[in-house]
């Protein structure tokens, strides 16, 4: 009986399963309730906390005070723009963290619900703040557009089927499905079991440039970040930002593109 249930909880959300995304208007495939995803990156990014070291934003880390004054400017930006847009419901849940932590890796993410996470790997590639506040952009979209939930609901249908949808849904975060969530959010800079989307990096980047405009950052500056990182991942190492592009010429071509548009957001902050 009980199984026969979650079956139908399972179809119920299959049914809803697509919707359209009211900034960007494109229509999304996403399996799993919001809020529940964001509570279960609650969770994951405490244990990701417990066991890596964490750079406290004091004066005496100029890096990781850069990392947390960037993060709050870009979260002002998207609060007002949701505000402007009357969307600021859609930001309810989030309860925004903003962390520097020790690491090799050129990464960075956001989780669904606002935990921003930086590498100090990525900050000799950023090497200005203008440039960090571009990348922290990217992965804040990654969390407000839903594509971690896009990620993991393609995943969930290609590779796992109901069951493990059905484990969530009952609050039983499995192996299986952090596993799931680790690659969605881009938390290893390895390519993981999951397929990013061009469309979503794309949108990432377009967003993220919006983003940085308005907090006082060049948009600018995402062309010379993007080209830096390309470089860097020629060398060997492949952040989550470089999974997917159709080549480097293309992507800088489309950052061109999306260029006046975040221009127009743009208001230079003195510092
Ligand atoms: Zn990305």
């Amino acid at each position: 009986m009980i199984k026969k249930l979650a079956g139908l909880i399972a179809i119920a959300a299959i049914v809803v399963a697509c919707t359209t995304n009211a900034i960007t208007g494109r229509s999304q495939f996403k399996l799993l309730p919001e809020s529940q995803l964001q509570q279960m990156a609650v969770g994951e990014y405490q244990s990701f906390l417990s066991s890596n070291k964490v750079i406290p934003a004091t004066s005496s880390n100029r890096d990781a005070e850069m990392v947390s004054r960037v993060g709050q400017r870009i979260v002002n930006a998207v609060t007002t723009f949701f505000k402007q847009n009357n969307m600021a419901q859609e930001l309810e849940g989030y309860q925004w963290e903003i962390k520097l932590v020790q690491s090799n890796e050129a990464n960075a993410w956001c989780m669904p619900g606002g935990k921003i996470v930086v590498y100090t790997g990525l900050l000799p590639i950023t090497q200005n703040e203008a440039a960090l506040a571009n990348v922290m952009g990217h992965e804040v979209s990654h969390a407000l557009f839903g594509h971690t939930n896009e990620r993991m609901s393609q995943a969930i249908a290609a590779q796992y089927g109901g069951s493990i949808l059905d484990a969530f849904m009952a609050n039983k975060s499995s192996a299986a499905m952090r596993n799931i969530f680790g690659s969605a959010v881009g938390m290893s800079s390895q390519l993981g079991i999951l397929a990013f989307g061009r469309k979503q990096e794309l949108e990432a980047d377009r967003y993220g440039m919006i983003w940085a405009a308005m907090a006082g950052y060049n948009p600018e500056e995402a062309i010379g970040l993007w080209e830096r990182m390309q470089a860097y991942a020629g060398g060997g190492g492949t952040p989550e930002f470089l999974s997917t592009h159709p080549g480097p010429e293309r992507r800088i071509e489309q950052l061109r593109k999306y260029l006046p548009e975040a221009m127009k957001y743009y208001r230079p902050v003195s510092k």
